[in-house]
């Protein structure tokens, strides 16, 4: 059907940004396609060293399923921070990819964990690492008649922390930050990886910041370099929520938090 509007017509999956843009006219397709009802879209399930989560899963269900919470406690904590209890009982993995806003928690997940997205059209399926998928606000690789169908997270063994800004709790955030950090043996850090939120116009993997940080034990230094070099590689922007400058205020601070989260998660025992 996306095939036969040519780039004319849009997917409804939880209606959470589609639905807003039709009743603004910000968007006026000549078609809406429900998805909502092809079966086995909407699955989480393990399989063979990855969580495999359908397009159609809603982050309610992603945010209580136990194979999350296990797996990927990073994304279920992430998954919290969407909207409000309405918002995540209707929006879907899927839609939030697909959407693409650059403030949007669930890409953040999925670049900070190292997701591929699994992505079918009338020419087959392809996978799409999550660093290559997004390539601005509202932008990704998907041709027109292409769609999500899974998001696969590869199970991983590192600490992790997420925080972010936002005006009030649910909100579109100002600027978030996740951490995932693999301990060495002598109390410090094999590697960190640090991607970043709402501070350009796609969300990003910080990897300069992530090599200041890898087989150090986090000193206040390295933490101080970490967040300059996120911010060199920022590109914010003035929206109604921040200046441009504020958020380059926040970032170097929300690395700081994080990586003091994730520091203190470590000695809990937390994996
Ligand atoms: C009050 C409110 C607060 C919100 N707060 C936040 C927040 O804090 N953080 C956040 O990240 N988001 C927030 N959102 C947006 C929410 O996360 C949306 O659910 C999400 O952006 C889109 O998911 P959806 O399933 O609702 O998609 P829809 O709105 O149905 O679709 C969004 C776009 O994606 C396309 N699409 C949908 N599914 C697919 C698919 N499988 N393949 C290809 N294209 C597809 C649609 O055609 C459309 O263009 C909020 C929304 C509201 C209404």
């Amino acid at each position: 059907m996306l095939e036969r509007y040519q780039g004319n017509a849009r997917l409804l999956a939880g209606g959470q940004s589609l639905v807003p843009l039709l009743n603004m006219r910000l968007m006026q397709p000549e078609a809406v396609i429900d998805i909502n009802r092809i079966p086995g879209l909407d699955g989480v399930r393990e399989d063979n060293g990855w969580v495999r989560i359908g397009a159609l899963a809603r982050y309610s269900a992603i945010e209580w399923s136990p194979v999350v919470g296990s797996r990927l406690p990073l994304l279920s904590e992430i998954v919290r921070y969407i909207g409000d209890r309405h918002v995540r009982t209707r929006g879907t993995i899927g839609g939030s990819l697909a959407h693409a806003d650059p403030t949007g928690e669930i890409a953040l997940a999925a670049l900070a964990l190292d997701a591929t997205i699994v992505v079918r059209g009338p020419s087959g399926t392809r996978e799409v690492a999550a660093r290559e998928f997004f390539l601005g606000p509202y932008f990704t690789v998907l041709e027109p008649a292409e769609m999500v169908v899974e998001v696969r997270f590869p199970h991983h063994q590192m600490v992790t922390a997420f925080a972010e800004h936002a005006r009030r709790h649910g909100d579109f955030c100002v600027i978030s930050v996740a951490a995932l950090g693999e301990p060495a043996g002598d109390g410090g850090w094999k590697t960190v990886r640090l991607a970043v939120g709402g501070a350009s116009h796609r969300p990003f993997v910080a990897e300069a910041a992530s090599a200041v940080l890898s087989n150090t034990a986090l000193e206040p230094d390295a933490i101080a370099a970490a967040g300059a070099a996120c911010v060199d590689a920022a590109d914010p922007t003035d929206d109604i929520r921040a200046s441009a400058d504020y958020r380059a205020h926040l970032l170097p601070i929300y690395v700081r938090r994080v990586l003091g989260e994730m520091k203190t998660r470590r000695r809990q025992g937390a994996t």
